[in-house]
């Protein structure tokens, strides 16, 4: 490979370009930083901007002395049959059209070749799960390449049990249970819960596809990086390396290499609220008082749904802070708001139109219960926040990485109805108020505890990325 370690360990890092897959390994360049390992993120040119505000201040820190990168590469968007411009998601892009964008993510794959061939070789590349395609670009540099896989190894081991068992054809219904076989923990499932966001055949089997290379990509690589800690989900750790025979290494909660409210604050896009304001307001609330609602970066929600929301939320009587992917100047008149809901509201609940600064709101002590969707990093932040949930997955992983919340980690309770005002009002209550509540609370408390260790000197997490490190080394000499 010619590379040696007397030169400093270098790796690129080549996240989707999605918030939910982004945010992540932007976290994780830093924290390899953090151990003196040089980074450079691969993305193509209009991401650039976001990657380098979320990176900016790893090169003023003190503690943080290497360096981070941006290479970028091309992505043909209108080749694609994507309008120009089109290079990440949001709560705007349609089923059909992120299909389209995923589906020619492998256009990326010459440039990323001609960028290998014309650029120092790291010593890794750490690409994310949807570019199963890297292995063989970086094969002809001899680059070993290792798959970030952004969602939990909880939902990655169901899926490889699901894939090979396949016991949803085994039902005679939608709605009749099934255990997922080979698969710690008797846990269940329906196929109403397995769906993916469309109704669309073609779509769905091409996912199916994606999903399918996602898993050889696993195999085939040297390893898979997960934003996990191994005492989060000891069982199915250890099922995924003994059972779905894969090599893994949990650093996570990778969101903690953002240590003050600048850097938590700052994590992929600007957030549409000034991150001092939204402090003001949190700082004058009790502990434990305020529910936070926030659905993912790419849900958005029927002005007749959040309608509902929001009269669920008012007569929850709770103090809360709701994120509703809405601009404020989208139109002059809100109607999927209540009449003179924000005058009542004033000062018991904060609307942030667009994106929150997530991370600085659930650390924050007067955060006391998270609405979410079960995206998976949502679902780590919560925990290691050592928050209880009131979990409302709307898609896809988010269903399996309910029940890790609800029946394994026992610290939050599941919401199967529609979006209706009585629904929300019932489970905001259960979240913040009753013994139940307290339980839960307690027992996310010492989860949040055993997050924040894991990644400090000593703790899981760290010696993972050690152990990782070494291995890369060794590989080298
Ligand atoms: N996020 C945020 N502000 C928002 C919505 C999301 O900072 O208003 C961040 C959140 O902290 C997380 C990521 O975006 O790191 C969303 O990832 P997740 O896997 O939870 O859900 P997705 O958006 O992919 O459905």
């Amino acid at each position: 490979m010619g590379s040696s370690t007397s030169r400093l360990l270098h790796v690129f890092f080549f996240p989707f370009m999605a918030p939910g897959h982004m945010i992540p390994m932007l976290d994780m360049a830093k924290l390899f930083t953090t151990r003196g390992v040089k980074a450079t993120i691969i993305t193509t040119p209009l991401n650039v901007p976001i990657v380098a505000k979320t990176i900016e201040r790893t090169k003023t820190r003190g503690n943080i002395v290497v360096k981070i990168d941006i290479q970028t590469i091309e992505f043909p968007a209108v080749e694609a049959g994507l309008p120009e411009g089109c290079e990440t998601t949001n709560s705007r892009t349609t089923h059909q059209k992120m299909f389209t964008f995923i589906s020619s993510l492998k256009m990326l794959r010459q440039p990323l070749e001609q960028l290998l061939q014309n650029h120092d070789h790291p010593h890794c590349i750490v690409a994310d799960m949807v570019f199963p395609w890297t292995i063989d670009a970086a094969a002809k540099f001899g680059i070993p390449v290792l798959v970030f896989n952004s969602i939990s190894v909880f939902s990655t081991s169901a899926g490889v049990s699901m894939r090979q068992y396949k016991p949803q054809m085994e039902v005679s219904s939608d709605s009749e249970p099934f255990v997922i076989p080979n698969f710690p923990g008797e846990i269940k499932s329906t196929r109403m819960k397995l769906s993916t966001p469309t109704d669309n055949k073609y779509v769905e089997a091409s996912l199916s596809d994606l999903m399918k290379e996602v898993r050889e990509f696993e195999v085939g690589s040297s390893g898979v990086i997960l934003n996990s800690f191994y005492e989060l989900e000891p069982d199915y750790a250890n099922h995924y390396t003994k059972v779905c025979g894969r090599k893994a290494w949990y650093i996570g909660p990778v969101s903690r290499c953002n240590k003050d409210a600048e850097d938590k604050g700052q994590r992929g896009k600007e957030p549409s609220i000034d991150k001092h304001e939204c402090m003001i307001w949190v700082n004058t609330k009790h502990i434990n008082s305020v529910v936070y609602i926030c659905f993912g970066s790419l849900t958005n929600f029927r002005d007749s749904q959040l309608m509902e929301i929001a009269m669920g939320l008012e007569a929850s009587g709770q103090q809360f802070i709701w994120v509703v992917k809405k601009d404020k100047n989208e139109k002059e008149d809100e109607d999927w708001l209540p009449m003179g809901f924000e005058k009542r509201m004033e000062g018991k609940g904060l609307i942030i139109r667009g994106l929150a600064p997530q991370v600085l709101i659930l650390d924050h002590e007067a955060v006391g219960g998270f609405v979410t969707h079960c995206g998976w990093n949502s679902t780590l932040e919560g925990v290691t926040a050592g928050l209880p949930m009131v979990t409302w997955p709307l898609f896809s992983e988010q269903f399996v990485n309910e029940k890790l919340v609800t029946e394994v980690l026992k610290i939050g309770s599941s919401n199967d109805n529609p979006i209706k005002k009585e629904a929300i009002e019932m489970a905001v209550r259960q979240l913040m108020e009753g013994e139940e509540a307290k339980e839960m609370r307690s027992r996310a408390k010492e989860l949040g505890e055993m997050a924040r260790r894991a990644i400090e000197e000593g703790g899981s997490s760290y010696s993972h990325l050690n152990a990782f490190i070494e291995e890369l080394k060794a590989l080298h000499n």
